[in-house]
């Protein structure tokens, strides 16, 4: 079996964040259109959407809505899109005290969907290309992505190790990682298609990583470490919309490791979490609560 204690954290401080995020923050622009544009095509949309996004805010808002004490790091530009995504996070009771406002555009992603739910996104990184290292405040795990300057992931990742704090890197988008950076990362947390990019569990574990766990959509997840390997059967729903599942089920798994719950308690409340953002649209706006967490184990049960 895996051994739980190869995850270990901190012990509590009064000020001690749960989780500090360091990552993207976009404002998502969805056109809905009747088919995708070919070149040269201009073409009027059905319908038009706004939503804040970006895998470091979507991750920070989810980690809050499971309780735990959270701050974003993070870049967002002088403009309206930044004050509306600095304004989403406070209101989800996010620290923002590391988001910075910088001298670029918020960073934006164009998205097109046409009426068979196909997409093509467009992102334009703006602010996100300017995140850096912040000074790190004491916290019991911190969570990185990849849609920020790789430099700046190792360096936070050198500076969380220094620190004792836990490291969680959800690879996505997937990139070419070196040995150093996969060495300093306690749990990796990639879907099925980075880690294949990645070249597979085995792979990363060889290269350092001291845990890899792998969210299989709806067939659960697994995790995967030099120990063994445990299955997380997945928490049965009636999907209609899988968009924030990954998003929901790291932030699930973040604040319990925060809690000092063991790698295969936490990835179980991420299969919960994952599972109900399943059951409504969108990825803000499916994000469950700890509340709705407890709620559907109950319901479960009963
Ligand atoms: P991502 O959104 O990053 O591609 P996944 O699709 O693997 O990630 O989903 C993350 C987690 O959410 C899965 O490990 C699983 O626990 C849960 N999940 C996703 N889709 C379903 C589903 N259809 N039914 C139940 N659980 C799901």
């Amino acid at each position: 079996m895996c051994q739980s204690s190869s995850v270990s954290i901190n012990p509590t401080g009064a000020n001690r964040l749960d989780v500090l995020v360091v990552g993207s923050a976009n404002l998502d622009l969805v056109a809905h259109l009747d088919h995708l544009p070919t070149p040269g095509e201009t073409q009027l949309a059905i319908g038009y959407e706004e939503h804040p996004g970006g895998k470091g805010l979507n991750q920070a808002v989810a980690c809050a809505r499971m309780g735990a004490k959270t701050a974003f790091a993070g870049c967002v530009g002088n403009d309206d899109a930044g004050v509306m995504l600095r304004g989403v996070l406070e209101a989800e009771g996010v620290d923002t005290q590391l988001l910075r406002t910088v001298d670029a555009p918020t960073g934006r992603a164009f998205i097109n969907v046409d009426r068979h739910g196909e997409n093509e996104i467009v992102v334009v990184s703006g602010a996100n290309a300017l995140v850096e290292a912040p000074p790190l405040p004491p916290a019991a795990v911190v969570l990185l992505q990849l849609e920020i300057p790789l430099d700046t992931v190792e360096a936070v990742l050198r500076g969380a190790r220094a620190a004792g704090t836990l490291t969680v890197l959800n690879p996505a988008p997937a990139a070419q990682l070196s040995d150093e950076l996969l060495a300093m990362v306690d749990v990796l947390l990639p879907n099925e298609t980075e880690s294949a990019a990645l070249g597979g569990s085995a792979v990363l574990l060889a290269r350092g990583v001291t845990t890899v766990v792998t969210t299989l959509g709806e067939r659960g997840a697994v995790i995967e470490s030099t120990s063994g390997r445990i299955t997380i059967d997945p928490f049965v729903v009636t999907a209609i919309d899988t968009v924030g599942a990954g998003d929901a089920f790291t932030a699930a798994l973040c604040s319990q490791l925060a809690r000092g719950r063991t790698i295969e308690e936490a990835a179980r409340m991420g299969a919960v979490a994952g599972a109900l953002a399943t059951t409504a649209k969108g990825a803000v706006p499916s994000l469950p609560t700890w509340e709705q967490v407890g709620r559907a184990l109950e319901e479960h049960r009963g």
